[in-house]
């Protein structure tokens, strides 16, 4: 209730207050040299509580944040989003700042679209959307399914998608519900549920298995893109999964991957980041130290050993904080990490199989009524861009 009094009381002023304006993040900026820059006092930082200082720590370069400033040009309020769901509210009232974590509140738009591929899935997308976030989650969803060098010209591909709508503007990472693509007479069908890919035949597809990092600890804290503490009464997101252990365990990597980042992260402490293949991204944060042999642009091995663990950053006590992004977007890293029953069954199944019913329905209806995709003129992206995936096939050209 009182989320929902801040966001009418935010838009209203949004909508009537004397000046809105909206700047892009800096490369290189923290939250820290923000604050410095836009004088707010710091002590507002360093009062953050740890989950606070790991979820400032995912803004990302070139995000659009707003500045509401009142008739005396007074800075007043300030949004910073992070990831799709959540947003940084800043207010001065007088001369007191304050920071809350709060929703950010948008509507779905239920969208679909038919294409005959002309160049790639990849480039054909982009052009009929504008989405490069989108042509993305395609390429993850199919990965592992379709060879997409066996291609045609005009083969069909549908996708049946929602699009984030935020103040009547596009943003964020489109949530692919179905896809289907026509090839040699040959249907091949994906449809995502409850955040993994599956097959027709509820089998999952096995675009990205990982390995838990550390070795039998215990979870202290899961994954949630949007929690509301019930008790705290705040909303407190969590982008990671985190494993109690003592300091020094042996810390793994998830997959085979290539280092993408090893330094201090704000209030991740010593961080490494891995690129997976098929847009997958994992990171280890808070580590004591790291293994000296990983060097930034090394390719290693699933369940090599990378760091160990520590409480670097501000952390209550030692443990790791792992993260899953799909195409930098926070996923849940319980339901990637490897277990034996990769197939729907029993009544989970038949739920899964009404809902593809429902699915593959509004697939062939689009292709009846040859449904062309929404292009957005501009659409506002709170992750990180990757124009491609790490083994690069994504423009692969089709042939005739
Ligand atoms: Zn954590």
């Amino acid at each position: 209730m009182r989320i929902l009094f801040i966001l009418i009381i935010f838009i209203i002023t949004f909508l009537y207050s004397a000046e809105i304006k909206e700047n892009k993040w800096r490369n290189g900026e923290t939250l820290l040299t923000f604050f410095k820059r836009y004088k707010i006092p710091l002590n507002l930082y360093y009062n953050l509580d740890k989950e606070e200082q790991e979820l400032v720590s995912e803004i990302v370069a070139g995000v659009e944040y707003q500045l509401l400033y009142d008739e005396d040009d007074k800075l007043e309020q300030i949004l910073i989003p992070i990831g799709d769901e959540s947003q940084i509210h800043i207010v001065n009232s007088d001369g007191n700042y304050s920071l809350s974590i709060i929703p950010i509140s948008y509507i779905q738009k239920n969208e679909r679209l038919v294409i005959n591929i002309k160049n790639s899935p990849y480039i054909d997308i982009v052009r009929a959307t504008n989405s490069s976030v989108l042509a993305n989650e395609l390429l993850s969803a199919f990965k592992g399914g379709v060879n997409f060098k066996n291609l045609k010209k005009n083969d069909t591909l549908v996708i049946v998608y929602n699009q984030k709508i935020r103040l009547g503007r596009p943003f964020g990472t489109p949530q692919i519900k179905a896809s289907m693509l026509k090839t040699n007479n040959k249907e091949t069908f994906v449809f995502l549920y409850e955040d993994k890919y599956y097959d027709e035949d509820a089998k999952e597809i096995e675009n990205f298995l990982l390995t838990t990092p550390v070795t039998g600890a215990r979870i202290s804290s899961t994954f949630s893109l949007n929690r509301y503490h019930p008790v705290l009464k705040i909303y407190r997101p969590h982008f990671g999964v985190d494993y109690s252990a003592p300091v020094g365990t042996p810390v793994k990597a998830a997959g085979d991957g290539k280092i993408t980042f090893r330094g201090v992260k704000n209030g991740y402490g010593n961080t490494i980041e891995i690129a997976h293949m098929n847009g997958y991204k994992t990171i280890y944060a808070h580590l004591n130290s790291f293994n000296k042999s990983i060097k930034d642009g090394r390719f290693i091995k699933k369940e090599q050993v990378i760091g160990y663990v520590g409480s670097t950053g501000l952390s209550s006590g030692p443990h790791l904080h792992f993260g899953l992004y799909r195409n930098n977007k926070p996923i849940n890293p319980l339901i990637s990490i490897k277990v034996e029953n990769l197939l729907i069954t029993g009544k989970d199944r038949e739920k899964f199989l009404d809902y593809t019913k429902q699915m593959k329905s509004e697939v062939y209806s689009a292709i009846a009524d040859n449904i062309k995709a929404t292009k957005y003129e501009r659409i506002e992206y709170h992750v990180k861009l990757n124009e491609q995936h790490i083994n690069k096939d994504y423009s692969t050209k089709v042939h005739n």
